[in-house]
């Protein structure tokens, strides 16, 4: 057990000159000129003290790959011969395989097998659409893997029945294929989340592996991931994993982009998922997952904590209706900074209105939580917190001004509890889990221009993490 720690001179809760005492994994003390005994002392010089961010959507071995990946799509990669180039430039890993991530269709146009292999043939080639939900192999990754053979409805095939080299929302499947089946270390991860005042997050991959699921529960009991950890993918039945860092969580549903479910069988999920008295997390990227998960939970019902994850598009005619059903919304502004110009060139104009809407959300009483989608979304919360603030893509473009949030609103999206996204605001009070960050200046100041240059030091359980 370490030593009580006294942080003096903090700003909390907007008032300078506090100290906070720190023992046992607990905010022990709140105030003025606490006493300074028996206590290793930081002076905050005041900065201000904030609770731990809580990213509310984020793939914890997706990022892990994704860390060890070769980017194939923009900023670093705009063209079919900047993908050759790079490509040609991966190391690979021990089997030979190179993994890209991040393609986007301006980069090369529709990828399969055959224009894949006009890009790199010489070895086992995988490459995964920055949605995150198809990946295309070349025709050596299609060998490699057996993809002929293989019976997951994702496998997409031409008219004579063989595999295009695309493979939809079939990722766990595919990963039994591939050489290295083991889940990646976490470690490096934890590390960067701490860089970024993450004290908590929560994992939205839809139905984890029992490895991957043990490789998570593990890396949190041993430290390796320091972050505490809410679970969407546990399985309806299956072990009890909770623990005090982790807890399991709404169960994750995805409403595929293309190819819409049957009602009936998404209201059968639902039921099932709220008979065991697990709310649904379910994702909706389009217009129409949205109106059918609506249909769907008129007919079924909601429990307290069913959420929409990503709300991509939300139709003002549903803000009503999302409110009755009492739904949050887990959004990402963050892709607005990414990808704002794609939007602004390729979705509808009509939609643009409803995209990765916030103000209006607020406006209408359902509550809101940010998020960053990484490694699909760019995972620096402050970053996402400009976005959320000034709405602007990267030339400069604003996409829907009418929905920006204060940075004050914005940082609150990251302070509910992971079990309450959109909740109140988790606060640095007497009895609270030291989970916390620790600015370089006052929080308005910070605030005014978002940064994680602003995070000095993070704990968890009251452990320094990181910076
Ligand atoms: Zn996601």
């Amino acid at each position: 057990m370490t030593a009580p720690l006294l942080i003096v001179n903090a700003e909390v809760d907007g008032i300078s000159g506090i100290d906070v005492r720190i023992e046992q994994g607990r905010v022990a003390a709140v105030g003025p000129d606490l006493p300074r005994e028996r206590a290793d002392l930081l002076d905050a010089k005041g900065g201000a003290l904030i609770p731990g961010l809580t990213d509310h959507h984020l793939h914890l071995h997706a990022m892990a790959a994704d860390a060890a990946s070769t980017r194939c799509g923009p900023p670093a990669v705009r063209s079919a011969d900047d993908l050759r180039a790079a490509l040609a430039a991966a190391t690979g890993d021990a089997a030979g395989w190179v993994r890209g991530v991040g393609y986007s269709e301006s980069v090369a146009g529709d990828l399969d097998a055959v224009a894949l292999d006009r890009i790199c043939a010489d070895r086992p080639v995988r490459i995964q659409h920055r949605s995150g939900a198809m990946w295309m192999l070349n025709s050596a990754a299609v060998a490699a893997t057996g993809l002929a053979s293989g019976d997951h409805p994702g496998v997409e095939r031409d008219g004579a029945g063989i595999p295009t080299g695309r493979v939809w929302r079939a990722d766990d499947w595919l990963r039994t294929r591939l050489p290295t089946a083991k889940p990646p270390s976490l470690t490096a991860i934890g590390a960067r989340l701490a860089g970024f005042g993450i004290t908590s997050v929560t994992d939205a991959t839809p139905d984890l592996l029992p490895e991957s699921q043990q490789a998570i529960v593990a890396a949190t009991m041993s430290g390796a991931l320091p972050q505490r950890v809410h679970l969407l993918g546990a399985p309806l039945t299956g072990p009890d994993v909770a623990s005090p860092r982790l807890t399991v969580g709404p169960y994750k549903i995805v409403i595929a982009d293309s190819g819409l479910p049957e009602l009936p069988a998404l209201a059968d999920t639902i039921a099932a998922a709220h008979a065991v008295g697990r709310p649904v997390a379910v994702h909706c990227v389009s217009r129409e997952a949205l109106l059918i998960l609506l249909v769907a939970l008129d007919d079924v019902g909601t429990i307290p904590g069913d959420r929409i994850e990503h709300g991509a598009l939300v139709p003002r005619e549903t803000l009503t209706r999302i409110r009755a059903l009492g739904l949050r919304i887990v959004t990402q502004p963050g892709f607005l900074c990414d990808r704002g110009d794609d939007y602004l060139r390729d979705v509808e104009p009509v939609d643009l209105p409803d995209l990765y809407r916030c103000r209006s959300l607020v406006d209408s009483g359902i509550p809101l939580a940010l998020s960053s989608d990484a490694p699909y979304g760019p995972l620096d919360p402050w970053r996402v917190m400009a976005a959320a603030v000034d709405r602007r893509a990267r030339t400069g473009a604003v996409v829907g001004a009418g929905e920006r949030l204060t940075a004050a609103e914005a940082l609150d999206g990251y302070l509910a509890p992971a079990t309450d996204p959109g909740g109140a605001p988790r606060r640095v009070a007497v009895g609270a889990a030291a989970d916390l960050v620790l600015l370089h200046g006052p929080l308005a100041d910070v605030l005014a221009t978002p940064s994680a240059d602003a995070v000095r030091r993070t704990w968890t359980h009251g452990d320094a993490l990181g910076r």
